[in-house]
């Protein structure tokens, strides 16, 4: 069996996850996971975030790095990596930067791009689905792909999580996205960020791997790099369908995936 890599684990750390960092080393363990990268929701600035339940408290991001540098050392059998989620907001374009920053001096090595919100609306968020009635799902796309292309060529992030999430809920395109897609390609081509295949949306409603088939082979022909991430949020979801994610990198065209565990070191696994 190949090797078992889990680029996108959180905690209980974030407010919205369960259970402590060391249940997910013991369930990656159980579950053949021998390459784990714990990338934890970054505290969110409090207009995005008032009640917490998104983002890791800022008091957390030193205990939070602490925990997962010790538990790294207390289970050498397992690559463990340190990192962090972190926003793209284009409602604030210094947030990423300092953010990281911040991440860094505590000890962060490896930093996950997300575009959760589109202004101040997470549009991910199950209990923020107003938005949903209130926008156009085209509109919403159009959006969404140009604040992630500015993301992805910032040369903030190792990583670009989850690159379709708008389909969360089901929420497709009417027009035909591939010219969209080329673009996403060209812009993470461009600045040599990786791109994650995350099985979570498996576990959503639309059903799916991010990225969706068109977007990956848009990807591979680009020759962006990928990774792979159960983007877990309980231990039972440590490595969660990780072979679908290999299968579907293969089928797409890519012929190794990257993993990165010690900032822009990465190392690969040819599939
Ligand atoms: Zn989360
Ligand atoms: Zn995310």
């Amino acid at each position: 069996m190949r090797k078992l890599i889990d680029c996108h684990i959180h905690t209980g750390f974030c407010n919205h996850a369960t259970g402590k960092p060391g249940a997910y080393v013991a369930a990656a363990r159980a579950a053949g996971v021998s390459a784990m990268l714990f990338a934890e929701h970054a505290p969110l600035p409090v207009a995005f975030d008032p009640d917490r339940h998104l983002s890791m408290c800022d008091s957390d991001l030193e205990p939070y790095c602490a925990t997962i540098a010790t538990l790294a050392k207390e289970n050498p059998d397992i690559e463990i990596g340190l990192g962090l989620e972190v926003d793209w907001l284009a409602d604030e374009p210094m947030y990423a930067a300092d953010s990281i920053a911040r991440g860094r001096a505590a000890g962060a090595k490896v930093f996950l791009g997300s575009v959760h919100f589109l202004g101040t609306w997470a549009f991910d968020d199950p209990n923020d689905m107003t938005g949903w009635d209130r926008r156009d799902v085209d509109d919403v796309w159009r959006e969404y792909v140009g604040v992630w292309c500015e993301a992805a060529s910032s040369g903030l992030f190792d990583v670009m999580a989850h690159p379709d999430l708008p389909k969360k809920f089901g929420h497709r395109p009417t027009f035909e996205p591939l010219r969209e897609y080329e673009r996403m390609a060209r812009a993470a081509a461009a600045s040599g960020v990786l791109v994650e295949v995350s099985t979570a949306g498996l576990r959503k409603p639309v059903g799916e791997l991010y990225p969706g088939a068109e977007l990956l082979r848009a990807f591979a022909a680009a020759g962006v790099s990928a990774t792979v991430g159960s983007d877990a949020h309980a231990p039972s979801e440590v490595g969660f369908a990780i072979a679908d994610a290999y299968a579907a990198l293969v089928d797409a065209g890519h012929s190794r995936i990257a993993y990165p565990l010690a900032g822009s070191e990465r190392r690969y696994l040819e599939l």
